[in-house]
């Protein structure tokens, strides 16, 4: 199994071997096949070409960029449960597609110790269903490149999207697929000890904390859900929570319960991290918010679960997001720019699951194909009257 170091992520993660697929070139023996593929043979590419908002008449996002002249219908843009269903979706209605990811395939769901709730799938490591996803994706030939994005730009013909590299590339339609990442306390010693005893990732992490105590902070699915298996390795957990009550789900209330190595600490916030002179920690200061009362707990690790934030900063302006920073999309998945769909944990929704993310990028990419589609046969018919 392909489980490495990865440079831009902690801990063992499953990489994939790194393959930017060439996209299948096409004769287009009628305006309706045409892609604008710049194939000297096709009829639409060799007339229209002052026409249409083609890739080198566009003025590039920034200096010393360089367009592709290829035209995507779809481009995805995050290799998560959404992504990948979204590409997987795509290639199934033969769309020309390519799915842009800048870390290791699989997104928060790498971070899960276990998956219990993936229809199907009754148990198994988050690592190993990201490994599932890529590899279906793969089977269908999904084009795949592993670099960051840098912009979106939408356009009226095709949006434009700018790789970290000075790369253009352009589609018809655009999945925004970036889901969220862990949110901060912003207490002191979070910063300063990240990596030395505090962590995001009990998956990641956990392995050091054999036999030793830690501290989770938060009451979600999450907290809960990494708490369990933290259990497993360490041999004291407390749990942190703020108020009398956990948020997670009450079957994972419930393990929690009857778990004997696990400590709810309730009604209590951390106020600081502390660490020895090595820079090791040695305890997180609690406290109460009704008593007010203060405790040092004693612990070599702290781990954060207190929900994430929405990864918006691809979302060009003038989409609609809500007070919170999620996109606001109707029930297609497609934002107030035609052809941009946002899918996954940036999407406002009601609920944040594996098996939603991948039933939106089967909604959007079903979508962005009936508007590819339509697209295309508009820009056809421009290019028929051009020729005739
Ligand atoms: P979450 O559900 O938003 O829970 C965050 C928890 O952290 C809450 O208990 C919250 O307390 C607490 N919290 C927030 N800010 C805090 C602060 N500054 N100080 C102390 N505590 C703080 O986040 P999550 O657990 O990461 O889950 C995110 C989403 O993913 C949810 O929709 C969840 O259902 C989903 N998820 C699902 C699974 C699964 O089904 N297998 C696994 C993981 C996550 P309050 O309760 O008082 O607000």
């Amino acid at each position: 199994m392909p489980f490495v170091s990865h440079p831009k992520l902690p801990g063992k993660v499953y990489v994939p071997e790194i393959r930017i697929g060439t996209p299948k070139k096409h004769s287009c023996p009628d305006c309706f096949s045409c892609q604008h593929c710049g194939d000297d043979r096709c009829q639409v590419c060799r007339s229209d070409g002052e026409k249409r908002n083609t890739p080198s008449q566009r003025k590039p996002a920034k200096e010393n960029t360089v367009s592709t002249s290829e035209i995507y219908d779809m481009i995805v843009i995050g290799g998560g449960p959404g992504g990948f269903s979204a590409g997987i979706y795509a290639m199934r209605a033969a769309m020309k597609t390519v799915l842009l990811e800048k870390g290791a395939p699989g997104g928060q769901m790498t971070l899960s110790g276990e998956i219990e709730n993936y229809p199907g799938v009754e148990h198994i490591g988050g690592p190993e269903l990201a490994m599932k996803f890529h590899e279906h994706a793969q089977a269908y030939g999904l084009e795949m490149r592993f670099q960051e994005v840098c912009e979106i730009e939408p356009g009226r013909e095709h949006h434009s999207v700018r790789l970290e590299d000075g790369t253009v590339i352009n589609a018809h339609a655009v999945i925004l697929a970036t889901g969220g990442s862990p949110r901060k306390l912003n207490i002191p010693g979070e910063d300063a000890y990240y990596g030395r005893g505090v962590s995001y990732c009990a998956v990641c992490d956990g392995f050091f904390f054999r036999n030793k105590t830690v501290v989770v902070i938060g009451g979600g699915d999450s907290a809960a859900e990494e708490s369990l298996y933290l259990a497993k390795l360490a041999k004291q957990v407390y749990l942190v929570h703020r108020r009398d009550s956990l948020r997670a789900s009450k079957i994972l209330q419930q393990r929690i319960q009857a778990e004997c190595k696990i400590d709810v600490i309730w009604n209590s916030i951390p106020l600081e991290i502390m660490a020895d002179e090595t820079g090791g920690v040695t305890s997180v200061a609690v406290q109460n918010v009704k008593t007010g009362e203060r405790q040092n707990v004693a612990t070599d690790g702290v781990f954060i679960f207190i929900g994430f934030k929405p990864n918006n900063a691809l979302v060009p302006a003038g989409v609609r997001m809500n007070a919170d920073g999620y996109v606001v999309t109707d029930d297609k998945c497609e934002t107030s720019i035609p052809g941009l769909y946002v899918i996954g944990d940036l999407r406002q929704k009601y609920a944040r699951q594996i098996v939603i993310a991948a039933s939106d990028g089967c909604t959007a990419a079903l979508a962005a194909a009936h508007y590819v589609e339509n697209r295309k046969a508009v820009d056809a018919e421009n290019a028929c009257q051009l020729t005739s």
